[in-house]
């Protein structure tokens, strides 16, 4: 083969991997038995996307997952993180489940410190023994463990902040729950990664609180407007600060914002009393979500986008966050599981196909007249573009918005999805033969008695 002719399919490969679409992988939600049930599912697209590629035999891999908030039932439940766990132990991986500590976004928010966090956890189902591997919050105790990364193109971050377990381990399989974000407009895999991996000095860069123009600290601030110590809530906010920057004393609220760290703590009385100057809170909503597509960016740049995987679960789709303590109802029917090695592109196919489906009668779709499939749901619930963040990475190279959705064959190996132990020699009933070899047979003596048929009639029974 000449040299020219080697430069041409050179050229033409290169040309190749540029057109190339990212490939999301889909299945639904339906259930047609073992193999087509979501866990099931969700093991099958870590194939067909090739998660494994993510790690080598013997790597540490990081399971980010968000655990829930305390009180909160939309979260994903323990088994559709455990059975991506058991995949990567499959493949010779070293799991551990993580999440970081938060801002203490609520007075009884119980993640802001890693010992609640693992409480919570632990009280919604995530434990060492549910997880098959360690649970590691990756930020410290107080979410002071992380290193800074570096954004220089950034559109509006220059750094972020890594939980530095993230930051060590070898690979990670980002596993979201794609819902609704009052934030963040939508909550999937670009938040798991901007937010759920920055330290709680990262979250509270990419919140910008300290943001010289549009942060919380450059807000006007009204203290009169409180009701002062007639409030019932007035001990709650007085202790929720934890450097005693906001107070309430007699009949109004003080701000000192030299001393105030920017922590969120204080966002009830904020919104709900209407202390603070509303004209920069547009712009800071908006930029919020440009700092996550900065933020998740920088993080993929860090851990290199070969060592990153993702596995979204549509399902339960509420419109907050896991983050708040209860779950509304969801806004659009489950849309199934996606798979990909694309941060942006995954996201976007979500939201596509939030896109396309009709909203649920009685939720908040319906309040936002958001019900038709067309509509989008997130950006009129929410009431900012559902897209900012995406479109930031996608321009920043993190990922893209241009997508091939590929919907492969649900499986029809029921074996291969069963419990270890369960072969076409061994299912359930041959382990229950063994036993009643042991102890004969439940049928007591003399047989069960029946009536010969119902003594009430079925019609009867049937009526309302
Ligand atoms: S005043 Fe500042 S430090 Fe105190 S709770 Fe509010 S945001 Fe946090």
């Amino acid at each position: 083969m000449n040299f020219k002719y080697r430069l041409t399919l050179l050229y033409s490969k290169f040309l190749e991997t540029k057109t190339l679409k990212s490939k999301v992988y889909y299945m639904d939600d339906r259930y047609h038995g073992l193999p087509s049930s979501i866990p099931a599912k969700a093991q099958q697209l870590f194939d067909h996307a090739k998660l494994n590629e993510c790690f080598d035999k013997g790597d540490t891999v990081a399971i980010k997952c968000h655990m829930g908030e305390w009180n909160n039932s939309a979260y994903l439940r323990p088994i559709l993180v455990r059975v991506i766990v058991d995949k990567v132990k499959e493949h010779g991986g070293k799991p551990f489940v993580t999440d970081t500590t938060t801002a203490p976004y609520y007075f009884y928010g119980t993640r802001s410190t890693a010992d609640l966090h693992l409480e919570t956890a632990a009280r919604n189902g995530f434990t060492h023994e549910s997880m098959g591997c360690p649970i590691i919050i990756t930020d410290g105790m107080y979410g002071t463990d992380d290193i800074k990364i570096e954004i220089p193109d950034g559109v509006l971050l220059k750094e972020a902040y890594l939980a530095n377990g993230i930051a060590e381990a070898d690979a990670m399989i980002v596993v979201s729950h794609f819902k609704g974000h009052g934030s963040g407009v939508y909550g999937g895999s670009i938040k798991n990664v901007a937010i759920g991996c920055s330290s709680k000095r990262g979250k509270i860069n990419v919140h910008l609180t300290h943001h010289h123009k549009v942060g919380w600290k450059t807000w006007g601030f009204d203290g009169d407007n409180c009701l002062g110590e007639e409030c019932p809530d007035y001990v709650l906010c007085n202790n929720m600060c934890p450097v005693g920057a906001f107070k309430i004393e007699k009949d109004h609220a003080t701000y000192d914002r030299e001393a105030c760290i920017g922590c969120f703590g204080h966002q009830r009385p904020l919104f709900r009393c209407d202390l603070w100057d509303r004209e920069k809170y547009e712009d800071w909503r908006t930029w919020f979500l440009i700092a996550m597509g900065d933020a998740a960016t920088g993080y993929v740049r860090h851990l290199g986008k070969e060592n990153l995987g993702y596995i979204t679960y549509a399902i339960d789709i509420s419109p907050a966050c896991d983050c708040v303590p209860g779950s509304d109802s969801p806004v659009i029917p489950n849309l199934g599981i996606f798979a990909s090695r694309d941060m942006v592109a995954i996201d976007v196919a979500a939201l596509d196909k939030s896109v396309e489906v009709p909203g649920i009668h009685g939720s908040v779709a319906e309040e936002k007249e958001v019900m038709n499939p067309g509509d989008e749901k997130f950006t009129g619930i929410v009431g900012m573009s559902q897209w900012i963040t995406a479109n930031t990475c996608s321009r920043l190279g993190s990922g893209s918005m241009d997508y091939e959705l590929v919907e492969p064959l649900v499986s029809e190996d029921e074996a291969a999805f069963a419990h270890h132990l369960f072969t076409p020699e061994t299912p359930s009933g041959y382990y229950l033969g063994k036993g009643l070899k042991k102890f004969g047979t439940w049928t007591p003596p003399g047989g069960f008695s029946y009536r010969d048929k119902p003594s009430v009639t079925i019609e009867e029974l049937s009526k309302r």
